[in-house]
């Protein structure tokens, strides 16, 4: 038995975006739970599809003693306010030194967050616990595939578990690896071996969903070197063969683009105890990855090209034809209040469409303040003002009210105990298109947001989301047909069209596209 200490801190930071992520996102619940420390985080987490209860379970399960620290997550945003950023890791440093004696620590991280001091917020974290906790101690976190894996997080922690899945459906299992990996580096006692790689161009996050090649196939092929079965690998084992030549683990981020900072975009880490095995895996991965770069490409339609297509779909249809609203990604750090899709659905016409989620608390508010069957005064959408929209004016009638309290049954966030109200569903009855009202920030990724406000998403004609990619998870099973659309949103799929002014030298700003100077 071992004592380890548990924690976590999450973000991911769209440094484009237009709002900050302060102490007091970090402090509330959301999807999530809000902020916890000491005791209680066990608790708190269990039975989330988060990493930190997959480790928690994992760990108590091989019969460790944990030590709990603080976790934390806020909705994705620009950049963690220095003060959010200072208090959350004053609190990991302070409950670390106070402790008592450890064996290792786990830690719950996103990797792609930047802080308004520190352009690496997670390498700057293991920095610092490394101060404190000295080199011996084995520190391993798991990470969300779309961190930005920067060599200091590399050099920093004794080893890194990213997800494997696009939508995110293996979270709690990436917590349970790392927590794996944890106990076997404990047992064991043998320094790992990183080889680590940067991938020389940008993926935006609509082609990186592993449902889909090329991503699909490049997991696959990590999944096959971990086991020993790749083909053609120096070091590595036979075909079909189980000798894998010390080859422990291997992270893959493909990263997250919108993020100005040096170290943006796609890496790997291959994680084992023979030095040569490890460098032959990584030069692979990467090579592979290369050769597939002019796969990470599809058709993005502009809102009238896609609402004309979907009503073309949906006619006959049995099942919702799905709008991908790409750019106006809240999990991506979009404000999910653009309404250039909105203004299409209306504009064309499309009777029995729904959208969702316009996070607009003003007009959720003044839906339930006039209540079901009434009018809304106001106009929804665009408060933030992102893209210079105005908020979309017409008769809204309120068709039902939700307090935003409810539980996910995705693949996703099953379990997971919303906390986004008032909800409000709203429709303008001129054009038979319905839009779904939020109070806070969450991305269109489970059922249950719907059926909240009485909307069975399987018997829409037309459904228009406010999600790049976890969507799939719950609504791709219920679709006819899925088009991506490019409406404005602060989550810019081009990561070209972006003014970066610390990214590295070099790379390609997107597949196949141009070189930054
Ligand atoms: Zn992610």
């Amino acid at each position: 038995m071992a004592r380890i200490a548990v924690g976590g801190f999450q973000h991911e930071t769209n440094t484009f975006a237009p709002q900050r992520a302060t102490w007091a996102d970090f402090e509330r619940a959301d999807a999530w739970p809000g902020f916890v420390r000491g005791a209680e985080l066990i608790d708190a987490v269990e039975g989330f599809n988060l990493p930190i209860a997959g480790a928690v379970k994992t760990l108590q399960g091989l019969g460790h003693e944990l030590v709990p620290l603080c976790w934390c997550s806020a909705p994705p945003s620009s950049y963690v306010e220095r003060e959010a950023y200072e208090k959350v890791v004053g609190h990991i440093l302070d409950d670390l030194a106070a402790g008592g004696p450890l064996d290792g620590i786990y830690l719950d991280l996103h990797g792609a967050m930047v802080a308004e001091h520190h352009e690496d917020g997670e390498g700057e974290l293991l920095r610092r616990i490394r101060a404190l906790v000295g080199d011996r101690m084995p520190i391993v976190t798991s990470l969300d595939y779309h961190s930005n894996l920067t060599p200091e997080m590399v050099r920093f922690a004794s080893a890194m578990i990213g997800y494997r899945t696009y939508p995110h459906i293996d979270m709690a299992a990436t917590g349970s690896r790392a927590a794996q990996l944890l106990d076997r580096l404990l047992k064991d006692r043998r320094p790992l071996y990183k080889a680590y790689r940067q991938i020389d161009f940008l993926i935006p996050l609509v082609w990186q969903c592993t449902l889909m090649e090329p991503a699909k196939g490049i997991f696959a092929l990590i999944e096959d070197i971990e086991r020993g079965s790749a083909v053609g690998l120096t070091g590595a084992g036979a075909p079909g063969g189980s000798h894998n030549q010390g080859i422990v683990s291997i992270t893959h981020t493909p990263g997250f683009p919108p993020a100005d900072i040096r170290d943006c975009g796609a890496a790997l880490v291959v994680y084992g105890h023979d030095r040569d095995a490890a460098e032959a895996a990584a030069d692979r991965l990467a090579a592979v990855i290369r050769e597939r770069e002019a796969g990470f490409a599809g058709k993005l339609y502009t809102p009238d090209e896609a609402v004309i297509e979907a009503m073309r779909l949906a006619e006959g249809a049995k099942r919702p034809v799905l709008l991908a609203d790409v750019q106006d990604n809240p999990g991506a750090g979009g404000t999910s209040d653009t309404v250039g899709l909105l203004r299409a659905l209306i504009a064309h016409r499309a009777k029995g469409a729904v959208i969702g989620m316009i996070v607009d608390p003003a007009a959720a508010e003044a839906a339930t303040a006039v209540g079901e069957g009434a009018l809304l005064d106001c106009g929804i959408g665009a408060k933030i003002g992102y893209a210079g929209e105005v908020p979309v004016e017409a008769a809204w009638r309120v068709v039902r009210l939700g307090g935003g309290m409810f539980t996910g049954t995705g693949p996703m966030y099953g379990g997971a105990k919303f906390r986004i109200g008032p909800m409000a569903l709203v429709i303008d009855e001129a054009s038979g298109v319905s839009a779904v009202l939020a109070a806070k920030r969450i991305q269109a990724v489970d059922q249950e947001m719907f059926r909240h406000v009485g909307v069975e998403p399987a018997l829409v004609p037309i459904l228009a989301l406010k999600s790049t990619v976890h969507f799939r998870a719950h609504f791709q099973p219920i679709a006819e047909a899925i088009l991506c659309v490019e409406s404005p949103g602060a989550h810019v799929t081009d990561p070209a069209q972006l003014p970066y002014r610390h990214l590295r030298k070099g790379i390609r700003l997107s597949p196949l596209g141009p070189t930054r100077e």
